[in-house]
């Protein structure tokens, strides 16, 4: 059989004794799920990351039935993964090196899903200071805010885990950059409920009964045997809450969701350009900033080679749709 593992994350407790219902022990817990029948039949697959509802909750095998699926607010497909909320877009400085227009495509990739996103840049330790500053200059005048790190020395991680907090998050970046490196060492951070304080707030909780057997988690894995294995993602929770895929997100951006008139708002530059002029807007409402008359979008930027050169790759995909 197929099952869910589910993460709790709610008791359904009464909502006038938050302490309590935040304390519960049992939060945190994984309960092995089968997917109710009638679901199956009216609803989508259940996909991690999916918000569910559990019933028949026995504590003791940690067994439950998903009963019902939440509204997704998200759905990425590669990897398959509900609900992300943050994308980590991962480079490094050296091996291999940062590449200017490499890393547009990922930029503009990134824009384009309309999840929020964090730069990191990673391997710091292989450079100079004075590149590293260079490069945060560069990225500066982009419109972005590069987070610079190195799982090798462990700098710049503890910000990096402050940004994944209570977040479900997709690391993205082209191959060899660290992605898999850095999921292992935050792996190591996973949650862990001390077995001290677990068994103190059991007796805290002890006779109340306003939990029912019913819950709210997250589904983080899928597990049991399926012929057709396709790429298995998992969610590891955070110590500080939140989920990190365990599966790296896209190596190669294929800019699919982008048009020749959704490009330019994938460019910060552009955007910035657009709102700091009056009227913000060009003379013509289908402009796509290059040289048009009345456009009010000037080409002094460093990108402006890289939005052209885009721009005729698009245009060439959308003429052979
Ligand atoms: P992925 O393809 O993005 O998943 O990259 P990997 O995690 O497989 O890492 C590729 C190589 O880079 C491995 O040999 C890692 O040990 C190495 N690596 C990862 N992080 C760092 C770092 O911060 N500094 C250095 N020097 N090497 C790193
Ligand atoms: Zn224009």
């Amino acid at each position: 059989a197929n099952f869910m593992r589910v993460i709790v994350e709610s008791a359904g407790g009464p909502p006038e004794n938050p302490t309590v219902f935040n304390q519960d022990p049992r939060i945190g817990r994984e309960l092995l799920c089968v997917v109710r029948a009638l679901l199956k039949k009216i609803k989508r697959r259940v996909l991690v990351g999916d918000k569910v509802l559990v019933v028949s909750v026995d504590w003791t095998d940690r067994k439950g039935m998903i009963e019902d699926v939440f509204q997704r607010r998200s759905e990425i497909r590669d990897p398959p993964v509900a609900n992300v909320d943050h994308l980590l877009v991962l480079f490094s400085m050296e091996q291999p090196r940062l590449e200017p227009f490499t890393l547009t495509r990922f930029l503009v990739e990134a824009e384009s899903s309309g999840i929020p996103f964090t730069l990191a840049l990673n391997k710091s330790e292989l450079v100079e200071e004075e590149t590293l500053s260079m490069w945060d200059e560069r990225l500066h005048s982009w419109g972005y805010k590069p987070l610079f790190c190195s799982v090798d020395n462990k700098s710049g991680l503890a910000a990096l885990e402050k940004l994944l907090e209570g977040q479900t998050t997709v690391i993205a970046g082209p191959s060899g950059v660290g992605k898999s490196s850095l999921i292992n060492t935050l792996r190591s951070t996973q949650h862990i409920i001390d077995e001290e304080e677990m068994s103190n707030l059991n007796e805290r909780i002890e006779g109340s009964n306003w939990f029912g057997d019913q819950r709210v988690g997250t589904v983080s894995k899928r597990s049991g045997r399926g012929k057709h294995t396709t790429r298995h993602v998992s969610l590891l929770p955070l110590a500080a809450g939140g989920y990190l895929a365990d599966t790296p997100g896209f190596n190669q951006p294929t800019l699919m969701k982008v048009t020749k008139r959704t490009l330019a708002e994938t460019f910060p530059e552009i955007r910035q350009r657009l709102s700091a002029s009056e009227p913000a807007q060009c003379a013509f409402n289908d402009c796509l900033h290059i040289g048009e008359k009345g456009c009010v979008v000037d080409s002094d930027w460093e990108r402006y080679q890289y939005y052209f050169q885009l721009l005729d790759e698009i245009k060439i995909r959308e003429e052979f749709q």
